[in-house]
């Protein structure tokens, strides 16, 4: 028995030390990669359901590696949260963000709204009240034009997040908040929801089993949140079937697939000035 589990604890500790030696490793690779600018925004608009017309973008982040050509956030992402790093990457594509933002004022575009993602981590890391402020005051932009993503859970479990989002409230900032019905809290915190959009999660939309209940519960958050005041969007929106049935329960905006993946600067800048797409 003692050699079994002495086996066992050994080959725990080896593939332990060699996931943190990957991690290591992934960490000093981000950090070279933000210094040669390898990270990039990708846009994807949230529709009007009725019209289809773009009233916002989500900014998501994409690595596009020398050899290994574009990496998604869920390959780096994660890593990143758990020791701290994502903060200076969130910064980074923050900035960028709003660096597009003046651009496309300057070059006399009509600015529309873009959201960005804040992880619970950035707030041990940095400033982000400030931060953001820093950002808008920099660029010159309206508050407004700067959406805050905050996921249900960040915001449920940290008294700190919960503090951070009644000052950002106070300073202008809309705040989003992400993933909406995925956790457990959510009615509970409806009580005291400082929030102005609730985004909700795609596994309303998404689900094989039990459609029905799915919808049900789709339908009666949807009304509730015209009783609260509060904007609604419903996330991976992919099927014509499925925006129909936003708009018949008054789902008034969606993100998804059906209206448009997330895409590169210059994709964005075309789709954003063709006639009738805003
Ligand atoms: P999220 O904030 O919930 O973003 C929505 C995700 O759903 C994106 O995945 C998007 O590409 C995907 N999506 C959009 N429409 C559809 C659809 O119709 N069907 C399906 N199946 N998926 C759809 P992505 O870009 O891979 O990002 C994954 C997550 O990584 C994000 O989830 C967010 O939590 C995080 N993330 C992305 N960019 C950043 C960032 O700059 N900073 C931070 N902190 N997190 C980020
Ligand atoms: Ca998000
Ligand atoms: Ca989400
Ligand atoms: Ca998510």
């Amino acid at each position: 028995v003692k050699n079994a589990y002495a086996k066992r604890v050994a080959w725990y500790e080896d593939s332990m030390s060699e996931k943190l030696e990957n991690e290591a490793k992934l960490l000093l690779e981000v950090k070279q990669a933000l210094k040669n600018r390898e990270f990039v925004p990708y846009w994807q608009p949230q529709c009007s359901t009725r019209t289809g017309r773009i009233v916002g973008l989500e900014a998501l982040v994409r690595w596009q590696h020398p050899e290994r050509g574009i990496v998604m956030p869920g390959a780096f992402i994660p890593v990143l949260e758990r020791n701290g790093f994502i903060a200076s990457l969130d910064l980074y594509v923050w900035d960028e963000v709003c660096r597009n933002l003046r651009s496309w004022i300057d070059r006399g575009n009509r600015p529309i709204p873009v959201s960005v993602n804040i992880s619970r981590a950035d707030l041990y890391a940095i400033d982000v009240v400030e931060t953001l402020e820093d950002l808008v005051s920099t660029y010159g932009l309206d508050h407004r034009l700067l959406e805050l993503e905050i996921t249900e859970s960040a915001y449920a479990e940290d008294r700190k997040m919960a503090e951070a989002v009644r000052q950002l409230k106070a300073l202008g900032f809309t705040i989003l908040m992400d993933d909406f019905g995925s956790g457990y809290s959510s009615l509970n915190m409806l009580k005291d929801i400082t929030v102005d959009v609730l985004k909700i999660d795609m596994g309303f939309l998404n689900r094989e089993d039990d459609t029905q209940r799915s919808e049900s519960i789709l339908e009666a958050v949807v009304s509730m949140a015209r009783l609260m005041d509060l904007r609604i969007i419903a996330e991976g929106a992919e099927t014509k079937e499925q925006v129909d049935f936003l708009q018949e329960i008054g789902c008034d905006y969606a993100q998804g697939y059906y209206f448009h993946r997330p895409m590169d600067t210059e994709q964005i800048e075309a789709l954003l000035g063709q006639p009738n797409a805003v």
